[in-house]
This record gives structure tokens, sequence and C-alpha cells, in this order.
């Protein structure tokens, strides 16, 4: 019988998750074949706990085939070049060809767009890059820390606020406080504005509790490594002794020069169903470009976030279209625009925003009180994903009967 080829690039967060949701649910014969560069996955999210040594690398990091269910083909190679007219894939293994194409090879950092940046800031946006920082946090015993945010769209809304939180307590716990500071910057107005001016408020006091000053509206435009200056639109230059970068993002170059991307410089699917404009294309995670209700400013519409959580569903609802596509059914499977995040707030504390970033007429996203449940949460979630496959199911299982109070989780406060 022959079989249908599904080829599925990137083994991110939403790549893992099509090919394992493909696998369980169609035979053997169908062939599921998963391009990946990387031979070790790192879990993005906890990047945070390695800066702050709550984590050791090798807690956050797996081979990739251990996520990945029996029966599809893992390739480690990296995509040089997707030609959907030929639908074919050039790797630096050989040539691929599919009947079904997923792009989910997620957003690449290009800190050389802003002049001066590259070579000059840490970083927790990478493993690699976050192993320096952690030890170079370890180092530090006064001063002035600037944690920029220096373009959007970004990966994780949350992420340089629950980092600039968690760095306050790392320096609080060391009795530190009194001698270094940290500073937020950002374009934007308020917090992870898609979700609104009042969650935005919300954060804003989260940050102030734990003495993180917040500059919003603060675009960099600029950064001098010999003077530790950064300057900004319009606005008065700062200064800094360590400067802790969230570099601009960009789609990948394959994606790029395979005119796959739009204006917006990310690839246009249909919100719905995850489907690009060429036959049997389609796209998810960070990759994306979906535009929701609501405007930031009279032209310029607000994208979904970049976000682990609409990887992942996007990842579910895809696969399930493929499948329902192959056995003739019309797939009721429809990405609805749900999301949620645990927000990190240190001293093993996290808040919980979640909503529908669908709703009319703007995105309708609440955040819950700061509590140790959210935390945990959090953690258990980690240790799901982390986890080998055979493990997974048993593993949350015991997580949700146990409320995550008898399972011994490596949780630090
Ligand atoms: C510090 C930090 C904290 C975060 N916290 C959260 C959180 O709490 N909650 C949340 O929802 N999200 C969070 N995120 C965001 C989340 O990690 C991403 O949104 C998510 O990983 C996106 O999934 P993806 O599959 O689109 O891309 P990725 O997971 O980035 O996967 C893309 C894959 O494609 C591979 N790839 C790229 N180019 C090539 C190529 N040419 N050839 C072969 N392989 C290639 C990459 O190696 C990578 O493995 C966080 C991110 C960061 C950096």
């Amino acid at each position: 019988m022959n079989g249908t080829r599904i080829l599925i690039l990137g083994g991110g967060v939403g790549g893992l998750t099509v090919v394992n949701e493909l696998r369980q649910q169609l035979p053997r014969y169908h062939r599921i074949t998963l391009v990946e560069q990387n031979e070790n996955h790192a879990f993005a999210p906890s990047f945070l706990w390695l800066m702050t040594g709550d984590r050791r690398p090798e807690q956050i990091t797996v081979p990739l085939r251990r996520l990945v269910r029996e029966g599809v083909d893992v390739v480690q190679a990296e995509v040089t070049s997707i030609d959907v007219a030929r639908q074919g894939v050039g790797t630096t293994q050989g040539d691929l060809s599919y009947d079904y194409l997923v792009i989910a090879l997620g957003a690449e950092l290009a800190p050389e767009q802003i002049p001066g940046l590259a070579g000059s800031f840490y970083s927790f946006y990478t493993f690699e890059e976050t192993k320096k920082l952690r030890d170079a946090l370890g180092k530090f015993r006064q001063g002035k820390i600037a944690l920029v945010v220096s373009t959007l769209p970004y990966k994780c809304p949350g992420a340089p606020h629950e980092a600039a939180m968690l760095l306050a307590t790392f320096f609080r716990k060391r009795g530190l406080h009194d001698r270094v500071t940290v500073h937020l910057y950002t374009p934007e107005a308020h917090p992870m504005p898609v979700a609104g001016p009042q969650l935005g408020e919300a954060v804003n006091q989260m940050l102030a509790s734990k003495g993180v000053a917040f500059h919003p509206l603060h675009k960099l435009t600029s950064v001098d490594s010999q003077a530790r200056t950064l300057s900004f639109d319009g606005k008065e230059s700062a200064s800094y002794d360590m400067l802790i970068a969230i570099p601009p993002h960009r789609s990948p170059r394959v994606a790029r020069e395979a005119t796959l991307t739009n204006e917006s410089g990310w690839i246009p699917v249909d919100r719905s169903t995850l489907k690009t404009r060429h036959e049997n294309v389609y796209a998810i995670g960070d990759i994306v470009a979906i535009s929701l209700p609501g405007r930031w400013k009279p032209d310029v519409p607000m994208m979904l976030p970049k976000a682990g959580v609409f990887a992942h569903e996007h990842g579910r609802i895809v696969a399930r279209r493929i499948v329902d596509e192959m056995n003739g059914v019309v797939s009721k499977a429809e990405f609805c625009g749900p999301g949620y995040c645990m927000l990190e707030a240190g001293e093993g504390l996290a808040g919980f925003a979640f909503g529908d970033f669908f709703a009319e007429p703007t995105p309708r996203v609440e955040l819950r009180n700061i509590g140790r449940a959210w935390h945990i949460g959090k953690v258990l979630f980690e240790q799901w994903w982390l986890s080998p496959f055979g493990l997974k199911k048993s593993l949350l299982k015991t997580a949700l009967m146990s409320g995550g109070k008898v399972m011994k989780i490596p949780v630090k406060i």
C-alpha cells in the first residue's frame, strides 16, 4: 500500500506536537519525517531558571529522539531550501519530498539589526547564551542591570517581566538588593499589551513590588558598549553596567528565501486552519503571522503573540486536520485563540494569565492573583514536557491526581 509522506520542518514545541499526534493517529505505512538541526531539545521556559541557577543545564535538555514517538523518521539536518512548487525540501542530508508539509521552524534572532548590539549583550533567549549569563550574574555584585526588549515581536510576552522579577529576587537572596538595580526597557506602552491595559497595570504592580524600574515606550536605536550607553528613539539615553537584551526576532532565512513570508516578515496562514496559501502546506508556531481583533494604532493590527502554548495548540490542530483530510472527512478541528501563561514572580510564586485571543472587539485576557499553585503548575508542565515519551502520560496523571503536592519535583524557592 502506498503511504502518504508527511514532512515536518523544525523539532521544537510545534513540530514535536505534530509528529507525535500524527504518529498516534495514523497507520504505520504513512511516512512521518521530522527534520531538526539540533540533536538535543532545550526547554525554553526553563532558561529563566537556568539563568538564576535554579536548574542545571542537564535538567532542561534532552536528546530529541526521546521526545519523539517510535515510527517517526528523524533527520538531523539543516533545512536549506523549500520549494512548494516542486513539493520538495533541501537539507544538508539530502533532498526530501512530501505530500503534506508542516513548517515549524520558529524564529531566528538577529542582534545585528540594532547598531552596536551584536556581541555586547547577555541573553536568556538561547540555551548557550543563558549559561554565559548565569556565570556573569554569579560575579555581578554592584551596579545597574538594563534588561532591554529591543524590538517587537518577540517570543513569550511574559518572559522579560518574569526575568526582571527573578533577577530582583536573585540579588535580594544574596543580600545585594541595595547595590544592584534592575531596569526593564521596552518599546511597549505597558507589559503584555495584547492582554490589555488592566492586565498591564497588574504586571506593573508586580514589577514595582520587586523593586524593578519599568521604562515603557523605549525603542532601542543603538548600543555603545564602550561607554555602556543605550540610545532610544525620542528618549534620553541610559547607562548600564550589565546589558541583558532580547534581540530582534525574524523568520528563519530559509522561509524568507522561499518567499513564504509576507510584508510582516512572517508566514501568513488562515487563523483557524493554519493553512498557508500553498496546497497541502501548513505553518505553525512562532513562524506565523496571525492578526487579532483590535489595533495597536489605527494602521497596525495586533498579532497573536509568539508562545509555546500557541505552537502546541497549532500542532494539535494541524495533525487532526491532516488526518481528517487523509480520511476524506471534513475537519472540524480549528484554532480558536485560547492561550494561557504562568508568569514567574520569584520566591516560588507565579501569576496565571489566560484568555481568548480571538475575542471581539479585542482579546480578553485575565490575570489570577499570584500564588504557589501556578508556579507548581509551571514546574509540572516542564517535567511532563521533558519526560521520555512512554513516561509522559503516567507522570501527568500522577501529577494531576496529587495536585502537585506529593510529587518529588525540584521546586526551588
Ligand atoms: C526564555 C523564554 C521563555 C519562554 N517561556 C514561555 C512560556 O512560559 N510559555 C510559552 O508558551 N512560551 C514560552 N516561550 C516561547 C516558546 O519557547 C516558543 O514560542 C515556542 O518554542 C515556539 O515553538 P515553535 O515550534 O514555533 O518554535 P521552536 O520551539 O523554536 O522550534 C523551532 C525549531 O526549528 C529548528 N530550526 C530552525 N531553523 C532550522 C533549519 N533551517 N533547519 C533545521 N531546523 C531548524 C530549531 O532548531 C528549533 O528546534 C519562551 C521562550 C523563551 C526564549
